[in-house]
């Protein structure tokens, strides 16, 4: 049978995802025609068309595209769940079938990586998600190990109160050696006037600033930027800028490079972010060491690749 989806992948060489919205909202369009001059005059994506269409009906489509109208993938995944709320899910670890490489691999053959389900975060009603994982057997022995050590606090198991008790105290980690927190006083304090950045500095900077980037565009907007944070000299300490908290300020990387640039010079700063990787690749195993590995112990590859993954979901409260 030659489908409609045949039709729009195969002749017209559409991509399956567009192929798939394309005919989403043609359907959509068939039982509310309205929504042909939301799409025509751009005041709603194929994309969030797609996510609404089980909520739309004749008396609220006026307002749900409204509603959507500008509004991101995941802001459209919130309206629905709050229109839509789904119960809560179980936390749960179940195993995922096995992706053993077929036994036509042959030894000289690197096995082929696993594919693996990718991570999700989905709002299934207000202020409540969904988290889905795949595991691999060493995280799911530790998360077996935390609830067996935790069974006193959480008698009933559940994933989502062990896996926010560790994201707490991850986040109470990395914020005590982003921020220079420690309980520890040292004996001998390095000079700021070097340009060193002591804790008690980096700690102002970052309390000053906010775990934001402090970059203001000309429009007046502040870098929304929340990751990948880096301290950077005012005035650089190459041209003898102090550590201390007036001349520093948290920047992400991006616009820490943009400032370095300036300063520097394009050539200047190119040249030490390949010094850098260059470093930073040894550690991590390259691919042809992999490849190389692969051909010497295919036995011992081929376990890890096989090696057990594991699906978890946790309902969070
Ligand atoms: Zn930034």
């Amino acid at each position: 049978m030659f489908s409609m989806f045949d039709f729009c992948t195969r002749r017209l060489g559409l991509s399956e995802g567009e192929a798939f919205r394309r005919l989403a909202a043609a359907r959509l369009v068939r039982r509310l025609p309205v929504l042909l001059d939301a799409i025509a005059s751009g005041q709603i994506h194929l994309s969030s068309l797609v996510l609404l269409r089980d909520v739309l009906t004749e008396s609220n489509v006026d307002e749900i595209v409204a509603a959507a109208s500008g509004k991101t993938k995941r802001e459209v995944e919130q309206l629905v769940a709050r229109m839509a709320p789904k119960p809560d899910v179980e936390g749960s670890i179940r195993k995922l079938p096995d992706r053993r490489p077929s036994s036509s691999t042959t030894s000289s053959q690197a096995p082929t990586p696993s594919r693996v389900p990718p991570s999700q975060l989905q709002a299934i009603a207000e202020r409540r998600y969904k988290v889905q994982l795949t595991a691999n057997e060493v995280l799911r022995d530790k998360l077996e190990l935390a609830r067996a050590l935790m069974s006193h606090q959480n008698p009933s198991g559940d994933l989502a109160i062990i896996v926010e008790r560790a994201v707490e105290l991850l986040i109470e980690k990395l914020s005590k050696e982003k921020l220079g927190t420690t309980s520890r006083t040292r004996r001998s304090k390095p000079s700021a006037k070097h340009g060193y950045v002591t804790r008690a500095a980096r700690r102002e900077a970052f309390e000053r600033d906010g775990m934001q980037c402090s970059f203001v565009g000309a429009n007046g907007e502040r870098c929304p930027a929340r990751s990948f944070l880096e301290l950077d000299h005012v005035t650089p300490r190459a041209l003898g800028g102090s550590g201390e908290a007036e001349n520093l300020r948290v920047l992400c990387r991006a616009h820490n490079g943009d400032a370095a640039e300036r300063v520097f010079g394009r050539a200047h700063v190119e040249a030490r972010i390949r010094t850098f990787r260059k470093r930073s690749t040894r550690r991590p195993r390259s691919q042809r060491t992999v490849r190389r590995t692969a051909q010497r112990f295919p036995a011992q590859v081929q376990r890890r690749e096989s090696s057990h993954l594991y699906g978890v979901d946790v309902a969070r409260r």
